[in-house]
């Protein structure tokens, strides 16, 4: 059947009687059925989310504390990549893809998430249009600098005491900084940009890895035998593969985000750790007006499919990337350009 199966996970002592009775009871809300009991906990599915929605939040049986509401594709056992999102973390989640991403999360049923960006304005309207997709979600919503070693450490310690683990991290803000030829350029403007795109990113990183690293290895949720124990995925550029006019400073820092996403996925491909980097091609965000160019018309005729790409579209390859539907996928760099870089 495909629609909606809620599952509760048992604390740490197996169901009495009580229990069983109590979870008989949610065999009886309208349109869900129960589709698995064990000692593990019990998984109801109907294609109603509203009623699973209901019975998460009302009827929890007593000794069973988590609740994960996910979309199922009508294969028996096999959930959705969404079982694995318990606590997903992505920076610049106040704006453009960062922002889609979070929401597409939330879409496929992840229920505990940390939002991290540098202006509280963009996380108030993420966090507002989150709440309305969905009322039950657990949300830490961050101010940070993430250039700053600092209040990096203050970020993972955040979600280390709010959450107690981290399964997905996406590193997704970012900058153009200036856009100039070599000779007009600044140390100064050099720095900002290596800074925020590349050092930051690689501190993040090493905060997310030693967090998976404490972490035991789980069973992925598609049931193919492997384990794992978080997964990261970078958001690069094209220009981490390609290069433009005047563009040093933003192609060095992506091309660095390409080559850490590599190094990274070889050191922990044999301990459970997957990382992998989207290159988008122009996409239409606050960044993309940021750049100053005056008309987009030039970058939609120099991309194959004649248009910019959306944030959404970019997340859907985030979502997938970072769930376990994605299990062989370490070290890939992942092109969502429209078609811009096999011209
Ligand atoms: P966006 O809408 O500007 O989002 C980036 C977010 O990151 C912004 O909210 C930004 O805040 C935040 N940020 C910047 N510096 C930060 C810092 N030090 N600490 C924490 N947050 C910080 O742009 P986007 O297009 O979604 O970009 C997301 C990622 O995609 C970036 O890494 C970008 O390089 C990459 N990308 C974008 C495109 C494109 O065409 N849009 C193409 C290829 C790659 P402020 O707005 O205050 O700076």
């Amino acid at each position: 059947m495909a629609g909606y199966q809620l599952e509760f996970r048992r604390n740490d002592h197996p169901m009495d009687n009580r229990e069983h009775e109590e979870l008989a009871l949610l065999g009886h809300v309208p349109a869900a059925h129960i589709v698995d009991l064990t000692d593990l906990g019990i998984v109801v599915e109907s294609t109603a989310r509203d009623n699973l929605e209901r019975v998460a939040t009302q009827v929890p049986p007593p000794s069973m504390s988590q609740s994960f509401l996910a979309p199922v594709d009508g294969v028996k056992n096999k959930r959705c990549q969404e079982w694995t999102m318990d606590v997903v973390y992505i920076s610049g989640a106040g704006s453009g893809i960062g922002r889609a991403s979070a929401l597409q999360f939330v879409a496929d049923g992840a229920r505990k998430l940390a939002i991290v960006d540098i202006v509280s304005g963009g996380l108030q309207q993420s966090t507002a249009l989150i709440k309305e997709r969905s009322s039950h979600v657990d949300l830490l919503s961050i101010v940070a600098d993430l250039s700053k070693e600092e209040e990096v450490h203050r970020v993972f310690a955040e979600i280390q005491q709010r959450f107690g683990r981290l399964d997905v991290a996406v590193n997704c803000a970012g900058i153009t900084g200036t856009y100039l030829p070599i000779e007009q350029l600044s140390s100064a403007d050099l720095d900002k940009v290596l800074n925020v795109n590349l050092r930051s990113l690689w501190l993040c990183e090493k905060a997310q890895i030693e967090q998976f690293m404490r972490q035991e290895e789980r069973p992925v949720i598609t049931g193919l035998g492997t384990k794992t124990r978080g997964s990261i995925v970078n958001i690069a550029s094209m220009l981490g593969t390609i290069t433009m006019p005047h563009a040093s400073p933003y192609v060095m820092s992506k091309h660095g985000v390409v080559g850490l996403t590599k190094t990274d996925a070889l050191d922990y491909a044999n301990r459970g750790i997957r990382v992998n980097a989207i290159c988008p091609g122009f996409i239409q965000t606050n960044l993309l007006d940021s750049t100053g160019w005056e008309a987009l018309a030039p970058l939609c005729a120099a991309t194959p499919m004649n248009r910019l790409g959306t944030a959404e579209e970019v997340a859907f390859v985030v979502t997938f990337l970072a769930s376990d539907r994605a299990s062989f996928m370490t070290g890939s760099v992942v092109l969502a350009d429209g078609g811009y870089t096999v011209k």
